[in-house]
């Protein structure tokens, strides 16, 4: 099995469907568009361009949908998750209502690209429940007044799981899901189909944009292109950062009899909510439950995560059997709701970024691939101001102003001690930060007892990076930059590793 370098645990859709391996770009090029990144976001932007007969390529410094995009769980709705009356109030009805279009129409254009190609990746169209948690807001009626103004919802009395009654909830129907790393199969291939070229294993690691747009990457190559799309789910070389906070989200599959849980999407009104769909086996049906998210690097209790999922389902589906898959994930939220989507900046107007994704981000990835092929090939798009990037916080200060408290508090690691005193109080599989003098140093010993230091000091703005014991990763609770165990950079704003040590000896 080819697996994704996001994290150690594997994913329902990794442990079900090879992620594709492609060649390394080896030499440099001049191409129409260069796509940097290979998850949902830029396979569909490629998918578009190419069909449009433009010459496009893409790059991405892991396996294709190696990603975010190989950790989600694939639902595919247009009741946005930050509850359409608050969008609402922050953008007020007009946007409000074309950006529930938005996500509609990208249900819609996965459903016709998946039928057009024919991909063979489980998509169906079913219900969407949301449901008040008992321990989350009662909003219902406030949402159902919003969203009855600009799509299909009805009030039921309950939503359809046979053991638990949800109370009156919200039903929106024509929602879908499907299995993602069959349809990026399917993308990938029609993108080459298409004329487009593919490369993995290829890092970018400075664009630029004004008179002679170029990529370059990590082994020396040139790209130069007339546009470059950054699909690297965070913006590379973007200062973003501030309005793109990073999360963790936690997801366990369970076995469930066949057809024992109503094929539908259900959310909660919990915060973080709660989100449950089933994906179909041979033999049995597979559960798939999330939630119990977190600021990025600000805990390391995925155990007590998991165990908590799986008593909430268990209380609620009973016909859950055991575990099968565990595995969590990154997102970035905005602080008003919607994607950042478009031109990059004025003075840099042939780069476009999608970004943003929040917990919509298949949705928010296929609008991405809609509105920048668009704006790439010159056509009106009426959606290019709801995500227009340059756009200024609607939020309120004062709900926006814990999460930017919530970046710098990690800064006091620096003053800090260490988690131990030397690399020997490290067992193995184990990480740990250590103080040697003034510097921090971030350790791991494998399961071999093999170990590995570097700086501690995120390559971002300098913040002390923590241990993820669940993903064994190096996670920056300032802005969820993320690093390998041998300090490689996975997620960014970072892009440089982890500075080098002189090793001690183990
Ligand atoms: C657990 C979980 C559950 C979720 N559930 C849902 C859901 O049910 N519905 C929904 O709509 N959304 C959901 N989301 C969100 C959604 O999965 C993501 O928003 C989406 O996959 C992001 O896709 P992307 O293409 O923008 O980014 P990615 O998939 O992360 O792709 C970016 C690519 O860029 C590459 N890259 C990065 N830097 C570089 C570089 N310097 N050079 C070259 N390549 C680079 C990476 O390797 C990666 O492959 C969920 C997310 C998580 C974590």
């Amino acid at each position: 099995m080819l697996k994704s370098d996001d994290g150690k645990t594997v994913s329902y859709w990794e442990a079900s469907e090879d992620l594709i391996k492609k060649d390394s770009l080896i030499e440099s090029i001049e191409t129409d568009i260069c796509i940097i990144g290979a998850g949902i976001s830029g396979l569909t932007t490629a998918y578009l361009l190419t069909k449009a007969g433009r010459e496009v390529i893409v790059i991405d410094d892991g396996l294709i949908g190696g990603g975010t995009t190989s950790r989600t769980t694939a639902h595919l709705s247009n009741a946005i998750d930050d509850r359409i009356y608050r969008i609402e109030e922050w953008h007020g009805e007009e946007k409000a209502r074309l950006a529930v279009e938005a996500h509609t129409k990208a249900i819609d254009e996965i459903e016709r690209i998946a039928t057009e190609e024919k991909i063979d990746c489980d998509f169906s169209r079913l219900d969407g429940f949301l449901f008040k948690a008992d321990d989350g807001e009662d909003d219902l009626d406030k949402e159902f007044e919003a969203a009855q103004k600009m799509m299909q919802v009805e009030r039921v009395e309950r939503a359809p799981i046979k053991d638990f009654d949800t109370g009156e909830c919200l039903r929106f129907p024509r929602q879908g899901q499907f299995h993602i790393l069959k349809y990026l199969s399917g993308l990938a291939k029609a993108v080459e189909q298409n004329g487009g070229r593919i490369f993995s294993n290829t890092r970018a690691i400075e664009w630029k944009g004004e008179d002679s747009p170029e990529v370059k990457t990590a082994n020396g190559q040139t790209i130069k292109a007339k546009s470059i799309v950054l699909a690297t789910n965070y913006p590379i070389m973007s200062k973003m950062f501030a309005k793109l906070p990073a999360y963790r989200t936690y997801v366990i599959g369970a076995r469930v009899p066949k057809g024992s849980v109503e094929k539908a999407l259900f959310w909660d009104t919990a915060d973080p909510y709660r989100y449950v769909r089933t994906q179909e086996e041979a033999e049995h049906d597979v559960l798939i439950v999330g939630g119990k998210d977190h600021r990025t690097g600000q805990e390391d209790d995925a155990n007590r995560r998991f165990a908590n999922l799986w008593q909430w389902t268990k209380t609620r589906f009973p016909m859950a059997e055991e575990i099968l898959y565990k595995w969590s994930g990154q997102f970035f939220e905005t602080h008003d709701g919607l994607a950042f989507i478009g031109r990059f900046s004025n003075s840099e107007p042939n780069v476009y970024l999608i970004t943003g994704d929040s917990g919509m981000g298949m949705t928010h990835g296929t609008i991405g691939g809609m509105l920048v092929s668009d704006l790439i090939l010159g056509r009106e798009n009426a959606w290019q101001e709801v995500f227009e990037p340059s756009r200024l916080a609607t939020q309120s200060i004062k709900e926006a102003i814990p999460e930017i408290v919530s970046s710098t508090v990690p800064y006091v690691d620096w003053i800090t001690g260490g988690d131990v005193s030397s690399v020997d109080g490290i067992k193995n599989g184990e990480g740990a930060i250590i103080r040697q003098g003034a510097s921090k140093i971030a350790a791991y010993r494998d399961e071999n007892g093999k170990l590995y230091q570097r700086s501690a000091v995120c390559t971002h703005l300098g913040c002390i990076v923590r241990f993820n014991s669940l993903e064994k990763t190096w996670d920056c609770p300032c802005h969820g930059s993320r690093f390998g165990i041998d300090g490689h950079p996975i997620n960014a704003p970072a892009i440089s590793p982890l500075g080098e040590i002189e090793e001690s000896s183990n």
